[in-house]
């Protein structure tokens, strides 16, 4: 294996690095704190309280005011998973789903399972701008709406959805809203107590902790069955002993990106800004997809018209670039991004894209780098692409 210092790491929507106070955390609960959270002696009690603290970081990354609302998973997929299907359990009578075209498999695939099983999903389309409309969620719900579920921020684009506004026609309705929050966490302020969603999901390595762990808010009174069901840990809601040294770096993980949140705007997006400046002027007939002005901070997709996008990321990390082209989720898949079809671009934007994603690690170093770098190659894959 590279080491890391080797690369210039511009794919933190994949998979973030692991904050070393993070790694740090974990190390005892591997080592000597190893007692079961159930245990009635101090022992076990003891690492209880430890979940407790990572229960309350968790809970105060998302703005939740009580941390029991706060239920741990083994990632962003099945937080997205278990919010569907608690929420569909425990409405038998209602077999429809609202969700739009472009959000993470982890939501669009489990929708597809379910039209298997007889339910119906409305899949809402989106602008040229990968923008949704909140009227078009209004209008797409019926009485036998179970729930509405949408993602926050876009893994591809970093688009941002309206979550307040939809929360509120959500609420007006009465129908339970679950919003996919993985790429919104720790890049744009989320406060569950202002904005009415009823469930609302994480990931921890897109937020520095290790991957393997996530985590998924359920407000009070939200109709919700348990998925799995055994010991009744995670308040009844998620059974299971639970994966002690994954909780506690995913608190670790929340409290920092809490307290990195002000410097996102002040740092990220600069350097965000400049790569994308950058690469605007020195790629010919390069654009950025995705709208300006509602988008996290760190996320540039750029289309370069007559270059293949599998051969750029081979390219550029044969050159030690770490990007990537479409979601890295379904990597090793040639078809085009189903995110960037649902934004109707053409058949030259959508083989030519490239998805740069910054974090709070990414240095004025690695953009200068990339700036001298990716436009070369874009170069040298247009001069190999057939006429
Ligand atoms: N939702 C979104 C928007 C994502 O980007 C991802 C991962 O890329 C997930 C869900 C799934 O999270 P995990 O990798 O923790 O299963």
């Amino acid at each position: 294996m590279t080491p890391d210092t080797e690369w210039t790491y511009l794919d933190n929507n994949a998979t973030t690095k692991p904050a070393p106070e993070v790694v740090d955390a974990m190390i005892p609960y591997y080592s000597t704190c190893w007692g079961n959270p159930s245990s009635l002696h101090e022992f076990g009690r003891q690492v209880a309280t430890t979940i407790d603290t990572a229960r309350n970081q968790v809970a105060q990354l998302i703005g939740a005011r009580r941390a029991s609302c706060i239920v741990f998973t083994s990632s962003g997929t099945e937080a997205d998973n278990l919010a569907i299907y608690g929420l569909l359990k425990a409405q038998p009578d209602k077999k429809h789903i609202v969700t739009s075209q472009v959000e993470h498999s982890a939501i669009r695939i489990f929708c597809m399972t379910l039209e298997k099983d007889g339910y119906e999903v409305t899949y809402l389309p989106v602008g040229k701008d990968g923008t949704l409309e909140p009227e078009d969620v209004k209008n797409a719900i019926r009485k036998d709406t179970a729930c509405v579920a949408l993602m926050w921020a876009n893994n591809e684009t970093g688009v941002t959805f309206p979550i307040q506004e939809i929360a509120k026609i959500c609420q007006e309705l009465n129908v339970p809203l679950h919003t996919d929050a993985v790429q919104a966490a720790g890049k744009i302020p989320i406060d569950v107590e202002q904005t009415a969603v009823n469930t609302l999901a994480i990931s921890g390595h897109k937020i520095h902790a290790p991957k393997g762990v996530g985590a998924l808010y359920i407000a009070r009174g939200t109709p919700f069955r348990p998925m799995l069901c055994g010991g009744g840990q995670e308040h009844g809601r998620r059974s299971g002993t639970e994966n002690v040294a994954q909780i506690v770096a995913m608190g670790v993980a929340a409290q920092l990106s809490f307290e990195h949140l002000p410097l996102v705007q002040q740092e990220i997006t600069p350097l965000r800004d400049q790569l994308e400046k950058g690469l605007l002027e020195r790629i010919p007939d390069a654009h950025i997809n995705g709208s300006s002005n509602m988008r996290t901070p760190n996320t540039t997709n750029l289309s370069c018209p007559g270059a293949d996008g599998e051969g750029l990321i081979l390219a550029l990390s044969a050159e030690k670039v770490a990007a990537s082209t479409g979601s890295a989720c379904s990597a090793g898949s040639t078809e085009p991004s189903h995110v960037l079809v649902a934004m109707k671009l053409n058949r030259q934007d959508l083989q030519g894209t490239l998805r740069l994603s910054l974090s709070r690690y990414t240095t004025a170093a690695d953009i200068e780098r990339a700036l001298d770098i990716i436009p070369r190659v874009v170069a040298s894959r247009r001069r190999l692409a057939p006429r």
